[in-house]
């Protein structure tokens, strides 16, 4: 029989997607298959070609919330087929079958707010358009028997709506409701069971009174506490010992969201988008939020419910909680009961929990509007492990293992590569517990044990250090030569110009590099232009007293300058010891880090000699920036030498006699990022012109930076790639590990 063979590549795979497609095509009477494969999904149908017509044209118009078509492509087939079928998955599939974790579908909310619907505030209802995937997956494939609801017998009334064709939730494999599925229960401080009959109630009304709640999520437990009492979020602070980093507020729906930032269109589609990030929005001055939830800075991150749990709790408190992870400061999310309780005892007044067991840790991701489109900051649930087409298939799966901090890992197999979750400092024996276990749970799902691993230079990095247990073909990849391949395959480019500016990344050369311009392939990276270097008096001491780095800069810069003046509050002597330690030049490395300028350019501004936490400085800097100031400090670029030299020691003598005559830090601040938005695109014209009318991109975690990353695009006329999917700080890293070790074995290298 005459028929079509077509192939949809995207998003298509455990997302309800084969039975959609077998139902559309019964509906038009056709016969044949439907099937996954490595890249995407085959469907082979007979019938009248009207049909067939119509039907590639439903495809493309009616597919599923969840899926995301980027092609579709048919060609004539001589087929023969009775019936239309969901056929097995052709073998050698390499990919992950599990799909992200989906934000509860407006079809789900409806029927729990429906006082005759089955699923009446149900805190475990969802569909095949939503609820958990990743997180209660224990094996491949996607089927119940591999998640953490297998324990749950479906009723007989979900068994239907499951093998229901027309039902909504078809083969939904979470599938639960009230009679079968999982529950809710309450316990105190010591994990003991609080009897009551509605344990959201009680948990909404112990935040009502300032307590603090540990919720069990998707990839773990939050902390949650009222967000809009001084008092509460205090004591969150002080148990968690998390001092200063700003914590995400979530918020019932977009409406409370606009009471407390200003959103734009981008920030509304992120915020209610299925992958449910916490977006980082422009705080209003009168926001009536703790001002301990977010200081230092006029951005707060939010987020919008994502579970049935979640929006019932929000709807019950009526007012915005703080949803901080389940941890002491640095540690992984907790995920078990009896964990959360050992290691969140002495933080929560009152646990809320529930008996679906959590199969992966996944913290919320983070995402930001950049540029004028959305850039995932932190790359955990929602997207994991949504994998990353590669431009060519890997000859042998490769790991690569990242870096260090805000560490993720990148496992690419076949033509995909796919980005583990955000497992943070690495630093701390949990979170490199937790890393393994990661690694080995991706490597099961698809199948394959990585046996080209790739680590970055640094020998002191515990991914590294991971790295050599493995065995297999070791490749070291220069750091800011990763974060520049990640942004090729992200863009699908195959040579770039790339502003690699982040804290510190070790260089062939064994310095410490981070202000980069690199020509670069997946192959190879040469240095273009870099930063005049400051010595870090101390070392990793000046990255927590950014107060150093400026005196450094401010003796070379303006040798006559009244220090004290400038950095008031620093111990006169402490900045003899600094001068003695940068006079004698020993533990005092160079560094051409773009975030240890901001750092110097943020203690010098405003003031901030120390930093609690990485980028604390940076951002300060960025929220104190007036808008409405454009004129950048002066600068230097030498080109008679390769690397260019940019020195920025003009900029620190400029910015040192405006603060000396009294400007204030609105104005500095804005000048310093207009100096380095007119660094940043200057490098890329003369680059051009030098190399050729190559892309440009940017990678490295001060591309975090909207005002930076979003004023060196618009400066270069929008010709600016950032990421996207991608972090742009090392949570990216690991991606451009693997696509620098394929170019390595390809060329026989490695
Ligand atoms: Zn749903
Ligand atoms: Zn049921
Ligand atoms: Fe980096």
């Amino acid at each position: 029989m005459p028929g079509r063979r077509i192939e949809i590549a995207g998003v298509v795979q455990g997302v309800g997607f084969r039975p959609w497609v077998a139902r559309l095509a019964r509906a038009e009477g056709l016969a044949g298959s439907v099937y996954n494969h490595a890249a995407g999904v085959t469907i082979e149908a007979t019938g009248p070609a009207e049909a067939l017509d119509r039907f590639v044209a439903r495809l493309r118009s009616e597919a599923p919330a969840a899926a995301r078509i980027e092609r579709i492509e048919q060609r004539s087939a001589e087929l023969e087929a009775v019936g239309f079928a969901i056929a097995p998955s052709a073998a050698g599939a390499r990919r992950v079958s599990v799909a992200p974790d989906r934000a509860t579908c407006a079809d789900c909310l409806a029927e729990m707010r429906d006082p005759g619907a089955r699923r009446h505030r149900y805190a475990f209802t969802n569909c095949t358009a939503c609820g958990p995937r990743f997180t209660i997956a224990t094996d491949v494939p996607w089927d119940r028997a591999h998640t953490t609801m297998a324990a749950f017998a479906l009723c007989a009334d979900c068994a239907a709506e499951y093998r229901d064709e027309a039902d909504r939730r078809y083969h939904a494999e979470p599938i639960a409701c009230p009679a079968c599925g999982p529950s809710l229960a309450l316990l105190d401080v010591h994990g003991r069971p609080i009897a009551a009959a509605d344990p959201i109630a009680v948990a909404a009304e112990e935040l009502r009174r300032g307590g603090i709640v540990a919720v069990k999520g998707l990839g773990g437990f939050h902390l949650a506490c009222d967000a809009g009492d001084e008092g509460a979020v205090r004591r969150l602070r002080e148990r968690k010992r998390r001092e200063a980093r700003p914590l995400a507020v979530m918020v019932r729906d977009l409406d409370e969201a606009a009471a407390l930032a200003a959103l734009g269109p981008e920030e509304r589609a992120l915020l209610g988008g299925a992958e449910r990030p916490i977006v980082l929005c422009a705080r209003k001055a009168d926001a009536p939020l703790a001002p301990s939830v977010a200081p230092d800075t006029n951005l707060v991150g939010l987020l919008l419910p994502y579970t049935p749990l979640h929006h019932l709790l929000l709807a019950a408190v009526e007012r915005p909680l703080v949803m901080t992870s389940g941890n002491r400061s640095d540690e992984p999310i907790a995920v078990d009961d009896g964990e959360a309780v050992d290691r969140l005892a002495g933080i929560a007044d009152r646990f809320l929990v529930h008996d679906r067991p959590i199969a992966a840790r996944c913290d919320d991701s983070v995402a930001r509007v950049i540029g004028g489109a959305p850039t995932v900051l932190r790359r955990a649930r929602g997207w994991v492990p949504r994998a990353i087409p590669l431009p060519a298939p890997v000859e042998a799966p490769i790991l690569g293992c990242g870096a260090q901090l805000k560490n993720t890992f990148c496992l690419a197999a076949g033509d995909q590569a796919v980005l583990g979750p955000h497992v943070g400092d690495l630093d701390r024996l949990e979170a490199f517990e937790a890393y393994g276990e990661a690694i080995d749970r991706l490597e099961r799902f698809l199948g394959v044990r990585a046996v080209v691993v790739a680590h970055d230079l640094h020998p002191d990095f515990l991914s590294t250090r991971y790295a050599h247990t493995r065995g297999g073909t070791l490749v070291p990849v220069q750091h800011h030569h990763a974060h520049a391949a990640a942004a090729l395959a992200e863009h699908r480019i195959e040579q770039a110009i790339a502003l690699c500016w982040d804290g510190s990344g070790l260089g062939p050369d064994g310095a410490i590099w981070g202000g980069e311009a690199l020509l670069v392939t997946a192959a190879a990276a040469e240095r273009i232009a870099t930063f005049h270097p400051v010595p870090l008096a101390g070392g990793e001491q000046a990255i927590r007293e950014p107060w150093r780095v400026a005196l450094a800069l401010l003796d070379e810069a303006f040798p006559s300058a009244p220090v004290e003046a400038l950095l008031p509050g620093i111990d006169p002597r402490a900045i003899e010891r600094v001068r003695a330690v940068l006079a004698a030049g020993i533990a005092a490395p160079a560094s051409h880090g773009a975030g240890r300028f901001f750092d110097a350019a943020g203690a010098l501004i405003l003031g901030m000699h120390r930093a609690r936490f990485e980028g604390q400085v940076a951002m300060a800097l960025e929220s104190a920036a007036a808008p409405a100031v454009h004129a950048a400090l002066p600068w230097t670029l030498r080109d008679d030498v390769l690397p260019w030299r940019i020195d920025l020691r003009p900029a620190f003598r400029a910015l040192a006699a405006a603060k000396l005559a009294g400007a204030s830090p609105g104005a500095l601040a804005a000048r310093w990022h207009e100096t380095l938005v007119a660094v940043g695109a200057a490098v890329v014209r003369r680059a051009r012109a030098a190399f050729g009318p190559l892309p440009a991109v940017a990678s490295g975690g001060c591309f975090q930076n909207a005002r930076l990353a979003g004023g060196i695009h618009d400066a270069l006329g929008g010709g600016l790639l950032l990421h996207r999917e991608v972090p742009p700080g090392d949570g990216g890293i690991a991606l451009g590990q693997v696509v620098v070790a394929a170019a390595a074995i390809a060329r026989g290298g490695g």
